[in-house]
Protein backbone atom coordinates (compact mmCIF):
# COMPACT_ATOMS: atom_id res chain seq x y z
CA UNK A 1 0.00 0.00 0.00
CA UNK A 2 1.33 3.37 -1.19
CA UNK A 3 1.94 5.78 1.89
CA UNK A 4 0.18 9.14 0.70
CA UNK A 5 2.28 12.25 3.05
CA UNK A 6 0.26 15.56 3.48
CA UNK A 7 3.31 17.47 2.63
CA UNK A 8 3.34 19.43 5.51
CA UNK A 9 -0.01 21.03 4.25
CA UNK A 10 -3.18 19.28 5.15
CA UNK A 11 -6.19 19.89 3.34
CA UNK A 12 -8.48 22.76 4.18
CA UNK A 13 -11.49 21.85 6.70
CA UNK A 14 -14.17 24.35 8.12
CA UNK A 15 -15.99 21.77 10.49
CA UNK A 16 -13.93 18.46 11.98
CA UNK A 17 -15.93 15.80 14.13
CA UNK A 18 -13.51 13.76 16.32
CA UNK A 19 -16.29 10.53 17.47
CA UNK A 20 -14.37 8.80 20.20
CA UNK A 21 -15.62 5.98 22.71
CA UNK A 22 -13.52 7.72 26.16
CA UNK A 23 -11.99 10.56 27.53
CA UNK A 24 -8.63 10.31 26.38
CA UNK A 25 -8.91 8.59 23.22
CA UNK A 26 -9.04 11.42 20.14
CA UNK A 27 -6.26 12.77 22.24
CA UNK A 28 -3.96 9.81 22.19
CA UNK A 29 -4.93 8.37 18.77
CA UNK A 30 -5.21 11.93 16.63
CA UNK A 31 -3.90 15.05 19.01
CA UNK A 32 -1.13 16.32 16.81
CA UNK A 33 -3.12 16.06 13.61
CA UNK A 34 -6.67 17.75 15.16
CA UNK A 35 -4.32 20.74 16.79
CA UNK A 36 -2.89 21.13 13.33
CA UNK A 37 -6.49 21.05 11.89
CA UNK A 38 -7.02 23.38 14.67
CA UNK A 39 -4.72 25.53 13.28
CA UNK A 40 -5.73 25.99 10.20
CA UNK A 41 -8.84 27.15 11.01
CA UNK A 42 -10.97 24.48 11.60
CA UNK A 43 -13.74 24.67 14.15
CA UNK A 44 -13.12 20.78 16.03
CA UNK A 45 -16.01 19.34 17.74
CA UNK A 46 -15.38 16.38 20.25
CA UNK A 47 -17.44 13.36 20.63
CA UNK A 48 -16.96 11.52 23.58
CA UNK A 49 -19.55 8.59 23.54
CA UNK A 50 -19.03 6.95 27.22
CA UNK A 51 -18.86 8.35 30.79
CA UNK A 52 -15.18 6.91 31.00
CA UNK A 53 -16.41 5.12 34.46
CA UNK A 54 -13.76 2.12 34.03
CA UNK A 55 -11.07 3.93 32.97
CA UNK A 56 -9.39 3.14 37.08
CA UNK A 57 -7.66 0.62 39.49
CA UNK A 58 -9.96 1.06 42.24
CA UNK A 59 -12.95 -0.65 42.54
CA UNK A 60 -14.31 1.34 45.55
CA UNK A 61 -13.77 5.16 43.30
CA UNK A 62 -17.84 5.94 42.78
CA UNK A 63 -18.47 6.44 39.43
CA UNK A 64 -20.01 9.74 39.30
CA UNK A 65 -16.51 10.88 40.85
CA UNK A 66 -14.60 9.62 38.32
CA UNK A 67 -16.15 10.69 35.65
CA UNK A 68 -16.45 14.06 36.90
CA UNK A 69 -12.61 14.33 36.85
CA UNK A 70 -12.52 12.77 33.69
CA UNK A 71 -14.86 15.08 31.80
CA UNK A 72 -12.49 17.80 33.34
CA UNK A 73 -9.53 16.09 32.18
CA UNK A 74 -10.93 16.08 28.77
CA UNK A 75 -11.87 19.78 28.22
CA UNK A 76 -8.61 20.61 29.32
CA UNK A 77 -6.86 18.53 26.70
CA UNK A 78 -9.25 19.77 24.14
CA UNK A 79 -8.70 23.24 25.08
CA UNK A 80 -4.50 22.83 24.68
CA UNK A 81 -5.57 21.36 21.27
CA UNK A 82 -7.64 24.26 20.63
CA UNK A 83 -10.76 22.11 20.20
CA UNK A 84 -13.98 24.14 20.28
CA UNK A 85 -16.56 22.73 21.59
CA UNK A 86 -16.89 18.81 23.99
CA UNK A 87 -20.03 17.00 23.55
CA UNK A 88 -20.64 14.33 26.25
CA UNK A 89 -23.02 11.47 25.21
CA UNK A 90 -22.91 9.90 28.34
CA UNK A 91 -23.06 6.04 27.40
CA UNK A 92 -21.84 3.60 30.27
CA UNK A 93 -18.25 2.80 29.77
CA UNK A 94 -17.28 -0.87 28.38
CA UNK A 95 -20.89 -1.32 27.19
CA UNK A 96 -20.97 0.14 23.86
CA UNK A 97 -22.43 -1.87 21.18
CA UNK A 98 -22.78 -0.29 17.63
CA UNK A 99 -26.69 -0.35 17.83
CA UNK A 100 -29.28 1.41 16.04
CA UNK A 101 -29.70 3.98 19.59
CA UNK A 102 -25.51 4.83 19.08
CA UNK A 103 -26.14 5.42 15.41
CA UNK A 104 -28.86 7.89 15.59
CA UNK A 105 -26.89 9.77 18.57
CA UNK A 106 -23.96 10.01 16.22
CA UNK A 107 -25.99 11.49 13.45
CA UNK A 108 -28.18 13.61 15.25
CA UNK A 109 -23.92 15.57 16.67
CA UNK A 110 -23.22 14.88 12.47
CA UNK A 111 -26.21 16.71 11.47
CA UNK A 112 -25.77 19.16 14.53
CA UNK A 113 -22.42 20.54 13.67
CA UNK A 114 -22.28 19.59 9.65
CA UNK A 115 -18.68 18.36 10.00
CA UNK A 116 -16.53 17.94 6.29
CA UNK A 117 -14.38 15.51 7.87
CA UNK A 118 -14.84 12.94 10.74
CA UNK A 119 -12.37 11.19 12.68
CA UNK A 120 -13.26 7.66 14.96
CA UNK A 121 -11.89 4.51 15.94
CA UNK A 122 -11.28 1.37 13.41
CA UNK A 123 -14.73 -0.44 13.05
CA UNK A 124 -13.03 -3.58 13.43
CA UNK A 125 -10.16 -5.53 15.30
CA UNK A 126 -7.24 -5.21 14.19
CA UNK A 127 -4.79 -8.54 15.07
CA UNK A 128 -1.69 -6.70 14.07
CA UNK A 129 -1.71 -3.85 16.15
CA UNK A 130 -1.44 -3.71 19.83
CA UNK A 131 -4.68 -4.90 21.98
CA UNK A 132 -5.51 -1.33 23.23
CA UNK A 133 -6.94 -0.26 20.45
CA UNK A 134 -8.77 -3.06 19.88
CA UNK A 135 -11.17 -2.09 22.90
CA UNK A 136 -14.80 -3.23 22.23
CA UNK A 137 -16.17 0.10 22.71
CA UNK A 138 -13.83 1.58 19.90
CA UNK A 139 -15.23 -1.18 17.67
CA UNK A 140 -18.51 -0.25 18.79
CA UNK A 141 -17.82 3.22 18.25
CA UNK A 142 -15.68 3.23 15.27
CA UNK A 143 -18.82 1.04 13.46
CA UNK A 144 -21.79 2.88 14.64
CA UNK A 145 -19.81 6.26 13.02
CA UNK A 146 -18.94 4.72 9.72
CA UNK A 147 -22.63 3.74 9.33
CA UNK A 148 -23.93 7.34 10.73
CA UNK A 149 -21.69 8.87 8.34
CA UNK A 150 -22.72 6.40 5.39
CA UNK A 151 -25.64 6.30 4.58
CA UNK A 152 -27.36 7.72 8.22
CA UNK A 153 -26.32 11.21 8.11
CA UNK A 154 -27.31 12.11 4.56
CA UNK A 155 -30.42 9.97 3.74
CA UNK A 156 -33.55 12.03 4.91
CA UNK A 157 -35.11 9.01 5.50
CA UNK A 158 -33.52 7.33 8.25
CA UNK A 159 -34.10 8.50 11.50
CA UNK A 160 -36.99 10.69 10.49
CA UNK A 161 -37.64 11.59 14.43
CA UNK A 162 -34.20 13.50 13.74
CA UNK A 163 -36.14 15.97 11.44
CA UNK A 164 -38.60 16.66 13.80
CA UNK A 165 -35.62 18.01 16.00
CA UNK A 166 -34.82 20.09 13.83
CA UNK A 167 -31.69 18.55 12.15
CA UNK A 168 -31.22 18.07 8.15
CA UNK A 169 -29.75 15.52 6.24
CA UNK A 170 -25.69 16.29 6.20
CA UNK A 171 -22.69 15.04 3.69
CA UNK A 172 -19.72 14.46 5.72
CA UNK A 173 -16.60 14.40 2.67
CA UNK A 174 -14.14 12.62 4.17
CA UNK A 175 -13.13 10.27 7.50
CA UNK A 176 -9.79 9.72 8.79
CA UNK A 177 -9.25 6.75 10.95
CA UNK A 178 -6.08 7.00 13.31
CA UNK A 179 -4.27 3.44 12.20
CA UNK A 180 -1.35 2.87 14.19
CA UNK A 181 1.78 2.35 12.13
CA UNK A 182 -0.37 0.94 9.55
CA UNK A 183 -2.16 3.70 7.63
CA UNK A 184 -1.73 4.84 4.52
CA UNK A 185 -2.19 9.08 5.19
CA UNK A 186 0.86 10.67 7.42
CA UNK A 187 0.19 13.60 9.02
CA UNK A 188 2.85 15.73 9.93
CA UNK A 189 3.06 16.88 13.37
CA UNK A 190 6.23 18.11 14.26
CA UNK A 191 5.15 21.39 14.43
CA UNK A 192 2.10 19.92 17.52
CA UNK A 193 3.72 16.78 18.86
CA UNK A 194 5.07 18.81 22.10
CA UNK A 195 1.10 20.11 22.34
CA UNK A 196 -0.24 16.55 21.71
CA UNK A 197 1.53 15.30 24.84
CA UNK A 198 0.86 18.48 27.17
CA UNK A 199 -2.83 17.31 26.20
CA UNK A 200 -2.04 14.12 27.18
CA UNK A 201 -0.68 15.06 30.59
CA UNK A 202 -4.14 16.59 31.38
CA UNK A 203 -5.41 13.18 31.48
CA UNK A 204 -3.67 12.58 34.71
CA UNK A 205 -6.23 10.25 36.10
CA UNK A 206 -5.12 7.80 33.16
CA UNK A 207 -1.68 8.62 32.51
CA UNK A 208 -0.26 8.63 35.98
CA UNK A 209 -2.61 5.96 37.91
CA UNK A 210 -0.93 5.07 41.29
CA UNK A 211 1.53 1.84 40.71
CA UNK A 212 1.25 1.94 36.59
CA UNK A 213 2.85 4.73 35.88
CA UNK A 214 4.68 4.96 32.24
CA UNK A 215 6.66 6.82 30.68
CA UNK A 216 3.79 7.98 28.01
CA UNK A 217 6.17 10.71 26.92
CA UNK A 218 9.03 8.43 25.56
CA UNK A 219 6.39 5.51 24.17
CA UNK A 220 4.81 8.36 22.21
CA UNK A 221 7.69 10.29 20.45
CA UNK A 222 9.46 6.77 19.61
CA UNK A 223 5.54 5.97 18.27
CA UNK A 224 5.42 9.09 16.33
CA UNK A 225 9.21 9.20 14.90
CA UNK A 226 9.00 6.10 13.60
CA UNK A 227 5.75 6.54 12.10
CA UNK A 228 7.30 9.85 10.57
CA UNK A 229 10.41 7.71 9.19
CA UNK A 230 8.01 6.58 6.71
CA UNK A 231 7.25 10.01 5.24
CA UNK A 232 10.56 11.99 6.03
CA UNK A 233 8.66 13.51 8.73
CA UNK A 234 10.92 14.29 12.45
CA UNK A 235 6.86 13.01 14.13
CA UNK A 236 4.20 11.97 11.92
CA UNK A 237 0.41 10.63 12.81
CA UNK A 238 -0.72 7.71 10.28
CA UNK A 239 -4.44 7.31 9.47
CA UNK A 240 -6.26 5.55 6.88
CA UNK A 241 -8.21 8.34 4.90
CA UNK A 242 -11.40 7.60 3.24
CA UNK A 243 -13.22 9.74 0.74
CA UNK A 244 -17.02 8.94 1.12
ZN1 LIG B 1 -10.55 4.24 24.68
Amino acid sequence: MATARSNGRLPKFQRVMVVSAHPDDPDFGAGGSIARLADSGAEVTYVIVTDGQQGGEDPTQKDSELVAIRKKEQRAAAKVLGVRRVEFLGYKDGHLSPDLKLRRDIVRQIRKYKPELVITHIPGRVLDAPMGGSHPDHLAVGEATMAAVYPDSRNPRAFRSLLKEGFQPHEVKEVWIPFWTLGDYLVDITPTLDRKIEALRKHKSQVAKPGREWDFEKFMRKRHRDVGKKGGYQYAESFKRITV
